[in-house]
């Protein structure tokens, strides 16, 4: 019997989570690569400092304000991989010492999901005799291949979208003259932020404008506060 065509096979549907996850992060990485980076660049500015001081400074910021996310990421998704590992060994432990009652349990998941009861054993015995250890993990604890936790992955994509943001303020640092290097790294982060804000915001599904206000609102305080603040030193370098 040829299958029946799946509703994936003709149409498939755009479910915003499949994309939401990771590009969100992204974007909220870049946000405070963006936001961090150009407060230093504009703090440094406004404190009166040279060309080459700024650069300088607003380089160690992208430096040390990428390997720090990237410290944290790594770590808070080590800790989750940690948990997925203790999880699976204690069910690795449990469907070798009782096979039996881990069988009636899977079954029990697919009553409780809506499946008759003579259906669900013969599927839960059917994936116990194909990989018990993979049903148990996807159907009981919620862990499949393609979410699991990669510590690594997630590093590095949180220090790239940091750079990435932070390319906004080093690039006016680099071109914009020195006496205008404060005005001009808070109108390009501004109009970065407004854009990023917007994007975060149409990825999850809420609306756009409100997003972009909220994410400037925040930026251009974070602005205000270092350019303030710098202006206090006034060092003449
Ligand atoms: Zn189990």
């Amino acid at each position: 019997m040829s299958p029946r065509p799946g509703p994936h096979s003709r149409h498939p549907e755009h479910h915003r989570t499949q994309r939401v996850g990771w590009l969100r992060a992204a974007v909220l990485g870049a946000n405070d690569g963006i936001v961090s980076v150009a407060g230093v660049v504009v703090g440094v500015a406004a404190s009166g400092a040279g060309a080459d001081v700024i650069l300088a400074t607003g380089v160690a910021a992208v430096v040390a304000g990428a390997m720090s996310m990237a410290a944290g990421e790594y770590v808070s998704v080590q800790s989750q991989a940690d948990t997925e590992a203790a999880d699976l060994a204690v069910e690795r432990q449990e469907l070798e010492s009782e096979p039996q009652h881990e069988l009636e349990e899977l079954a029990h998941i697919y009553v409780r999901r809506g499946l008759t009861p003579t259906l669900a054993r013969e599927v839960a015995e059917q994936l116990h005799a194909h990989d018990a250890l993979a049903a148990h993990a996807r159907d009981e604890l919620g862990i499949t291949e393609m979410l699991r936790a990669r510590p690594l992955q997630a590093a590095l994509a949180s220090a790239a979208a940091f750079t990435a943001g932070a390319v906004l303020p080093i690039g006016s640092a680099l071109l914009a003259p020195v006496q205008h290097v404060a005005m001009a790294t808070t109108a390009v982060t501004l109009v970065g932020l407004l854009f990023s804000g917007g994007l975060a915001a149409w990825l999850g599904g809420a609306p756009m404008v409100r997003g972009a206000l909220r994410v400037g609102f925040w930026g251009a305080l974070a602005m205000a506060a270092s350019h303030a603040i710098g202006g206090l030193f006034n060092v003449q370098v």
